[in-house]
């Protein structure tokens, strides 16, 4: 059983401490992958700092994961050794149900549902071990290509970053005519900026502050509306087609439905701790449509990244080093990361003999 290095925290302090976490040997079906980079996804630290509920601590966290296979089990056809590839959200599904056939994997309705790929228990009966580690062993069907085009270290990001804001701008039809709203400049809104760009929509940022109004622009915007100035959305009633929220904290619901044209719909990616209130009139009123958009299965993930290398679409990085992990968190919930930390996993040492 491969052991490798990883990062864990033991509460919802959060502190990340170096450790070792023993992988299983691949099974027939199963690769064993080095993870190179991982992400650090907002949702990893709602989960850590126990904002969603219940945590399997000590918790190694991660879903953003893009690494190298090392080793394949002796039924596997679609990897080789070598290959460059990436795992999201979920490590396992039950394969059968309705929305496994369908490829929508994250909402298996199986025995046991969708096994996400940390806090949760994997098919060999063990708590699941996320990306902040050096090794994962994954059935195959969970493992998507990472096209040539991409460098792993913006590879990583796309897993769910990616993912997340391609399906619902390709499900609401986010293209040429529409314009299109992003809500919130960060990891996930700034992957959106891109892809909503890519496929021929008008796009707007709405943020904070004017902080990011240049990135913005880089990734393809066209305008940039702050909150943090009077009136930013008196100007905007009934400017879009289409809104996607990735604001991670309590937001105006209200104010951001009224930005939407007749018929427009609002989707909501952001998972915020506390729950949101709004005026059913904001909706009724003008025809609008409320959504969420949970991820995205296999086949849609392997399509957004084939899509993002024919694009050019590529997350702006910060590498870190595992001991930068815990600050990092910190400086994702104040807005101050530039876009996304994807941690290097050949900086982790061994745990210190005395921790
Ligand atoms: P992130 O990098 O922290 O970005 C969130 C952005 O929201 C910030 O950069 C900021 O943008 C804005 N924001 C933060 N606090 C705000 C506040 N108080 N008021 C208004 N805007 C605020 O986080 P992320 O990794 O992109 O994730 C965003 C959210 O999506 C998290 O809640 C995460 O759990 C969730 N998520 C959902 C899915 C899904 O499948 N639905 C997948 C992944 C993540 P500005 O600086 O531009 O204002
Ligand atoms: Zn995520």
């Amino acid at each position: 059983m491969p052991e490798v290095l990883a990062y864990a925290c033991d509460n919802t302090a959060a502190h990340f401490h170096p450790t070792t976490i023993t992988r299983r040997e691949p099974g027939p079906t199963e690769v064993y992958f080095d993870i190179v980079y991982a992400g650090i996804c907002h949702s990893d630290i709602h989960t850590a700092r126990g904002e969603w509920g219940a945590v399997r601590y000590p918790l190694v966290p991660g879903h953003e994961l893009a690494g190298v296979v090392r080793q394949v089990g002796s039924e596997v056809t679609k990897f080789a050794v070598g290959d460059h590839v990436g795992v999201g959200c979920f490590v396992d599904s039950c394969g059968v149900c309705p929305q496994c056939v369908r490829g929508e994997e994250q909402f298996c309705s199986g025995t046991g549902g969708t096994v996400w790929t940390y806090n949760s228990v994997g098919r060999d009966g063990l708590p699941t071990a996320g990306g902040y580690s050096q090794g994962i062993t994954v059935e195959q069907d969970y493992v998507c290509r990472i096209p040539e085009a991409i460098d792993l270290r913006v590879a990583a990001p796309l897993m769910c970053a990616g993912i997340t804001l391609y399906s619902p701008l390709k499900r609401w039809g986010a293209g040429p005519g529409k314009r299109v709203a992003i809500v919130g400049l960060g990891g996930l809104g700034h992957v959106g900026v891109q892809i909503a760009t890519a496929l021929g929509a008008e796009v707007e940022v709405i943020s904070q502050t004017r902080s990011k109004e240049a990135d913005g622009r880089r990734f393809g915007a066209v305008a940039h509306h702050a909150l943090s100035e009077p009136d930013a959305l008196a100007g905007l009633a009934r400017r879009f087609d289409l809104i996607v929220s990735t604001v991670s904290a309590s937001f105006d619901l209200d104010a951001l439905l009224a930005c939407l044209q007749i018929g427009g719909v609002f989707v909501d990616v952001g998972l915020p701790e506390h729950p949101t209130t709004f005026r059913l009139g904001s909706l009724v009123g003008s025809n609008r449509v409320l959504a969420g958009s949970n991820i995205g299965g296999i086949p849609q993930t392997q399509e957004m990244l084939d899509f993002c290398a024919e694009h050019g679409i590529a997350p702006q990085v910060e590498v870190i080093s595992g001991e930068d992990i815990t600050a990092a968190y910190d400086r994702v919930v104040a807005s101050q990361v530039r876009y996304r930390y994807v941690i290097d996993t050949a900086t982790f040492g061994r745990p210190s003999p005395v921790s």
